[in-house]
């Protein structure tokens, strides 16, 4: 598995705005070229993408053969010879534990959409380390690196590369320099001040061998005698593989196959299938534009259990100050850029509109001037 190595920060301390409430630690500026995400990446040069060759790195190639393979053994299994609580349970850990993935290391530790109290950064860190996506500090840097420079040879996980490689390719090759470049220069100074995200960081190993190996395995052979062996294939193989695919959708599929309501110049889209699959995660266009917003999507009704997860505990008092955006930002967005397909601007941006005509739209938008909404 890849590991970051980051342990620097960048040297530009500006605060990136102050009207989002992003708190005291937020983001800080990265460097000028990369921070306008309205506009197709493309700072790398043809002479040094073809100087770079990945090398395979067989011990993650194999981890991830043995993974896959032993997953589809587990599935056998449950067909042949599990009891039918063993594999309930295995799938009611993956879709639990996604959570800590989702509402912890995504939309809390990524994107500080919202803050939390330290019993629900426990409960999610816990629940993070189940799912053994290696620890949240780690997973956040890269995530990181993935929005500020999506699509170019800096994303550890560029789509551009194809399918198999946003999905687990980047996984068992050598990072692109650039990549570990800009894993350096990411600010992650307010995560290392995260009592808990660094405590997990601290004692990441032992918390893999608890939370993702000998909890889920074991809970089956001492409630309801499963054998050991079915219960290791299918709660340790296979439970952990299903969730990796499911988030490694979110890289790939995600970036390919749906609609761009919000931005069409971007390679994220919307796709339902990943949003019922990763708790609310798929709704990737939208979130690539506003990334602030712990809905990662413009509707929180529409399935996105992860946002309802959120408003639960907000209830409580264990989330508070979520960022989100007004409907005013996302439709003028979805006029200046989107492919049209956004409900409430039907036609705009369709193929047949006169060249002329959609430049004189799109620099209207830009102006702000002709737009307003219709009650
Ligand atoms: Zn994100
Ligand atoms: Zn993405």
């Amino acid at each position: 598995m890849t590991e970051g190595t980051h342990e620097s920060v960048v040297s530009d301390e500006t605060p990136i705005t102050s009207d989002l409430s992003l708190g005291t630690k937020p983001y800080r500026r990265l460097p000028k070229e990369t921070t306008n995400n309205n506009e197709p990446k493309t700072t790398e040069t043809e002479e040094e993408e073809e100087e770079f060759v990945p090398q395979i790195r067989w011990p993650d190639t194999i981890v991830q053969l043995y993974l896959h393979l032993g997953c589809l053994y587990g599935l056998y299994l449950c067909i042949v010879s599990a009891k039918f609580y063993t594999t309930l349970f295995a799938l009611l850990t993956v879709y639990t534990s996604g959570f800590g993935i989702t509402a912890g290391a995504h939309r809390l530790w990524s994107h500080r959409s919202y803050k939390a109290k330290w019993p629900l950064r426990l409960l999610l860190v816990l629940l993070f380390t189940i799912t053994g996506q290696r620890h949240v500090y780690a997973w956040a840097l890269d995530h990181r690196v993935h929005h500020k420079y999506s699509e170019t040879d800096a994303d550890p996980h560029n789509a551009k590369k194809g399918f198999f490689f946003a999905h687990v390719g980047w996984l068992v090759v050598t990072p692109h320099p650039k990549v570990v470049e800009k894993r350096n220069a990411v600010d992650m100074s307010d995560l290392e001040t995260d009592a808990i995200v660094m405590w997990q960081k601290k004692y990441y190993p032992p918390l893999f061998l608890l939370f993702n190996i000998i909890l889920p395995v074991s809970i089956p052979v001492y409630f309801w005698n499963e054998t050991i062996w079915n219960s290791f294939w299918i709660n340790f193989n296979t439970r952990f593989t299903l969730t990796l695919n499911i988030a490694f959708f979110v890289n790939s599929a995600a970036h390919m196959w749906g609609q761009k309501p919000y931005d069409k110049y971007i390679s994220s889209v919307e796709n339902l299938a990943v949003s019922l699959a990763a708790l609310g995660e798929g709704w990737h266009n939208y979130h690539h534009v506003f990334p602030w917003d712990y809905k990662t999507g413009e509707l929180g009704n529409v399935y996105n259990p992860s946002t309802s997860f959120i408003n639960f505990f907000a209830r409580l008092g264990w989330a508070y100050d979520l960022k989100s955006v007004s409907n005013d930002m996302i439709l003028r967005r979805a006029q200046k850029t989107g492919d049209g397909t956004h409900p409430d601007v039907w036609g705009y941006g369709d193929e047949d509109i006169d060249k002329a005509d959609m430049d004189e739209l799109i620099h209207m938008a830009e102006e702000n001037k002709f737009f307003k909404r219709e009650e």
